[in-house]
């Protein structure tokens, strides 16, 4: 009985762990995918590169209330105070970068 009752609790253990590594792996791939630059908009640096991990956030327009955000992803987070001066500027590049990718 006792044996019985220990397959049951590695069963379960193992089911846990199979649900939590399959998820947000899956997800980080579609991001990627997404995405159109493989450089940083602000000092055009290769993304995870020498530099380290990207600075990955969402940038929303505070005039548009119905913005519904998008994604930005910077080298590091110093270029951030950049990117912030002229956020225009450089989310145009990656609209630019969108319009190629697609033709
Ligand atoms: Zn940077």
């Amino acid at each position: 009985m006792k044996a019985f009752k220990l397959t049951l609790l590695t069963a379960a253990l193992g089911g846990i762990l199979i649900t939590t590594s399959s998820g947000p792996a899956a997800d980080a791939k579609k991001d990627s995918k997404s995405y159109p630059l493989k450089t940083c908009v602000v000092s055009d640096e290769k993304l995870g590169g020498d530099m380290g991990d990207p600075y990955i956030f969402t940038y929303k327009d505070k005039n548009n209330k119905n913005d519904p955000g998008r994604e930005v992803r910077l080298c590091c987070k110093s270029c951030l105070k950049d990117f912030n001066k002229e956020p225009a500027k450089y989310l145009k590049k990656i609209d630019d970068a969108e319009k190629s990718a697609k033709k």
